[in-house]
């Protein structure tokens, strides 16, 4: 089995004029697939249609071949809008900020010299006869994969004005057979409650508020994030020691910008990590999995805080902070370890059915967002 996983590595020790050219190209590049987009959004296109003729973009000097790389990459954004949002899809838009590209445009190119950086990032077919080369500073990540003889470095590149992110495919045994099986709940108080009753990252609320209350952007907060960042790696790391076979969380869907969800998503979020810590605790969550050998699955999380795991009663009132107390069969436990428990029952379909239990009209009452 292959995962891809990816190493960014630092560009900030380029020449000033340098990132002025990289910062200029990839303000073009978004340009050019918001272009893209709008062309592709009243007719759907599909990559075999982009033919040096189709892919002609009015005032832009970037070349034929990084055109086709935008335009590609307007199909994807388009598709993943549609996707998500169906109907209510609104136009994506391309901030400029990043580019995805392969060995066409960029390339690692070994440095003759001994110097602060490790390799050069050769750039070229960008457009006006463009030819570049960054120098990148390889980061932890990049050695530990470098250095990992199940992986192999990819020609993928993404890059934004400061960053390289380098990818490599990562050869992976399959998940094991054996081994407990765990639904994982993620709160503010507590990163992973698992259904076995086990709770893991209680230190979260203090990494949060830290965040918070720095300064955006401020050296401090850059502190701050990487405290909790590390944190949440080694919660994760702790979840896998446990050696389970399967993990069922929460699916990241529910972040998506969809008009309905955003609000209650928001919601739900200012009460708890953050967007920012809770798609970075599940893609850390993921990938410990896919290097541990243990089955990772997701499901929607919706009411999985509010519904009592043993009779299926779902009611706000059942849950007072911490606690969960069942207002239909007195069910008492940890809020969040019920909810973990939803998550399991819910990827197995077994969730019990109030309705057919206490008769109809039952589940409505109370219900709520
Ligand atoms: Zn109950």
């Amino acid at each position: 089995m292959k995962v891809v996983r990816s190493a960014r590595c630092s560009l900030t020790l380029a020449t000033r004029s340098k990132r002025l050219v990289l910062r200029e190209v990839l303000h073009e590049y978004g340009r050019v697939v918001n272009w893209f987009v709008g062309k592709f959004w009243t007719r759907k296109w599909t990559k075999g249609e982009l033919l040096a003729k189709n892919i002609v973009v009015p005032g832009t000097w970037l070349s034929a071949r990084l055109r086709k790389v935008a335009a590609r990459e307007a199909i994807d954004m388009v598709k993943a809008a549609r996707e998500r949002d169906g109907e209510w899809a609104r136009k994506p838009v391309h901030h400029g900020k990043r580019m995805h590209v392969s060995s066409t445009i960029a390339g690692l190119r070994p440095k003759r010299e001994a110097s602060a950086f490790d390799a050069w990032l050769h750039l070229s077919s960008i457009g006006r006869g463009l030819r570049m080369d960054l120098p990148v500073k390889f980061h932890r990540q990049y050695h530990k994969l470098g250095n990992d003889p199940r992986a192999r470095r990819l020609e993928s590149y993404i890059l934004t004005e400061d960053s390289v992110q380098l990818a490599f495919a990562l050869e992976v045994e399959p998940p094991r057979r054996t081994g407990p099986e765990f639904g994982v709940d993620t709160g503010m108080n507590t990163l992973a409650a698992l259904s076995d009753g086990t709770l893991l990252g209680t230190d979260m609320r203090t990494l949060v508020t830290r965040v918070r209350r720095c300064k955006q952007a401020s050296l401090g907060q850059k502190r701050a994030r990487r405290a909790l960042h590390q944190r949440i790696a080694e919660v994760a790391k702790e979840v896998v020691g446990l050696n389970p076979r399967l993990l069922v969380a929460e699916d990241l869907m529910l972040l998506s910008h969809g008009r309905t969800t955003q609000r209650r998503v928001s919601k739900n979020l200012r009460r708890s990590l953050g967007a920012w810590a809770y798609r970075d605790w599940l893609d850390r969550l993921r990938q410990a999995c896919e290097t541990n050998r243990v089955r990772f699955e997701q499901v929607p999380p919706a009411y999985s805080s509010q519904r009592c795991n043993p009779c299926g009663h779902t009611e706000r009132g059942n849950r007072k902070g911490e606690d969960f107390r069942c207002r239909a069969c007195g069910h008492t436990d940890h809020a969040d370890v019920n909810a973990a428990r939803n998550l399991l029952d819910r990827f197995y379909g077994r969730e019990p059915n109030p309705a057919r239990e206490y008769g109809p009209g039952f589940q409505r009452e109370g219900v709520g967002g």
